[in-house]
């Protein structure tokens, strides 16, 4: 396996996460991955409803970073442990996401989009304002990635770009990128207009989907609009889901065109390592 770092990692102190990060880092040592870069939620004002919690999605830095620190003090000679984090964005929360950023200091930052008009379209509510339109839905989502981007650049990546597909009310609904290609174009524009990089995120292989995120010609028109930062990250929430299919992931992004990843550290690409 060339691919040796996870850089989408949550652990407990995401609200849908119950794993320690020490289960984590001892999976990934045992993967003989050299990198941990863990990632968790901060959703800001999250809608309420959802979850139980007054503030779901929202953990205390200071701790984290601390952990992180710790972390690196046992397992540091077997794997190094990166401060990573990934926020939830909206337009109404930019004073506060760049708050915290200024504030700490992160290896690494994910922008993701998991809220549409403050919905979360994991549940139903959101497809019912749309009349359970799955393409409708997947069109507002890109639309609103440009939207977000365009009030908030201070990120590394954007994260897994088209999950909303996992969700749609359709269950016979077969995603065709090309039938969203004007609206994918503007995301990727937008992204490497910033000079952003984006994610290739294995959880929609662990779905049972047969591509990773972003579908393997989302990444082709990233290269070919002349984007060239990358990660790869599973997105594991429990340690046997660390570095899901990285062996299969290579090829999809050889397939893609793409010949290399990136390693960040301090919120800098540190090593572009060939695959
Ligand atoms: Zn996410
Ligand atoms: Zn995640």
């Amino acid at each position: 396996m060339k691919i040796l770092a996870d850089y989408h990692v949550h652990s407990d102190f995401s609200t849908d996460s119950d794993t320690p990060m020490e289960a984590t880092i001892e999976r990934a040592i045992e993967l003989g991955l050299t990198r941990l870069c863990f990632t968790d939620h901060m959703d800001y004002d999250f809608p309420k409803g959802y979850f139980e919690e007054e503030k779901p999605f929202e953990f205390d830095v200071e701790q984290y970073i601390r952990k992180i620190e710790d972390m690196n003090r046992k397992y540091g000679s077997d794997i190094k442990i990166l401060t990573g984090i990934e926020l939830g964005i909206k337009t109404n929360i930019v004073k506060q996401l760049n708050g915290l950023l200024g504030q700490y200091s992160f290896d690494f930052v994910i922008a993701s989009s998991h809220l549409l008009d403050n919905y979360d379209p994991y549940f139903p509510d959101y497809w019912e304002t749309i009349q359970n339109d799955s393409a409708q839905g997947i069109r507002n989502y890109f639309k609103s990635i440009c939207e977000n981007i365009e009030a908030f650049q201070n990120f590394d990546v954007y994260g897994h770009l088209d999950y909303i597909v996992r969700y749609v009310p359709d269950k016979n609904f077969i995603y065709n990128p090309d039938e969203f290609q004007e609206e994918i174009d503007e995301v990727l524009k937008t992204i490497i207009k910033y000079n952003k990089g984006i994610e290739v995120n294995t959880a929609g292989l662990k779905y049972g989907l047969p591509f990773a995120h972003p579908h393997s010609k989302l990444l082709k028109r990233y290269l070919e609009l002349g984007g060239t930062t990358i990660t790869i990250g599973s997105d594991a929430h429990k340690p046997e889901h660390l570095a899901y299919d990285f062996d299969k992931v290579a090829d999809i992004l050889k397939e893609s065109g793409i010949t290399s990843y990136n390693i960040f550290e301090n919120r800098k690409i540190v090593e572009t390592v060939k695959l």
